[in-house]
């Protein structure tokens, strides 16, 4: 009995690690605490764009289940579309928010849920799979003084979603590249 016991934890022991490797590859784009942040300007054109996992923004990244999973999705939602809150840029640069959208894949599903009842064991097996969620905000400004913009401050950023513990911020222009990480301490990003 025991010996039997000991062969099939070893047996075992092997595709464990093999799983553990490959979970190393797909943590480079998604480590919880870690957000990264594009911001491309062309012209006129300045354009934020936030990659997250759900984690940060949300505490959780299962499908919501409770009223209040759902109430915890629906208001960081709303926090998301309100750029003002998380973002300033410098206002000489004198930019306007032309567009905000916001790609959660904690509604998504939800939406999904709703439609199609017959699918649920489908679903249940796909949340089971995908055990980690990610939301991507983008936001479009237009800036009336491009060459102005020097800057920019995610202190509201860090604030509203604390458990995003760092930022890795990469800036395009069509003269420049620049990256940098930012955290709670340090917020601004200067170029
Ligand atoms: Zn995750």
């Amino acid at each position: 009995m025991r010996i039997s016991h000991c062969i099939v934890s070893a047996a075992l022991a092997l595709p464990v690690a093999a799983l553990a490797d490959d979970h190393q590859h797909s943590l480079e784009a998604h480590v919880h605490g870690i957000a990264t942040l594009n911001i491309a300007l062309e012209e006129q054109q300045l354009e934020l764009q936030i990659e997250s996992p759900a984690m940060n923004i949300v505490g959780f990244e299962y499908q919501p289940k409770t009223a209040t999973d759902k109430q915890t999705v629906e208001a960081a939602q709303s926090t998301l579309k309100d750029a003002a809150a998380l973002f300033v840029l410098n206002p000489a640069a004198q930019c306007t928010l032309t567009s905000v959208s916001v790609d959660n894949d904690l509604l998504e599903e939800t939406d999904e849920h709703d439609h199609d009842h017959e699918s649920h064991s489908d679903v249940e097996s796909h949340d089971a799979e995908h055990s980690h969620s990610d939301i991507n905000a983008h936001y479009h400004y237009h800036c009336s003084k491009p060459a102005a913009l020097n800057n920019l401050d995610l202190a509201g950023f860090f604030k509203q979603f604390p458990r995003t513990e760092k930022i890795r911020v990469q800036f395009i222009t069509a003269d420049q590249q620049q990256g940098v990480e930012l955290s709670h301490e340090h917020t601004q990003f200067n170029w």
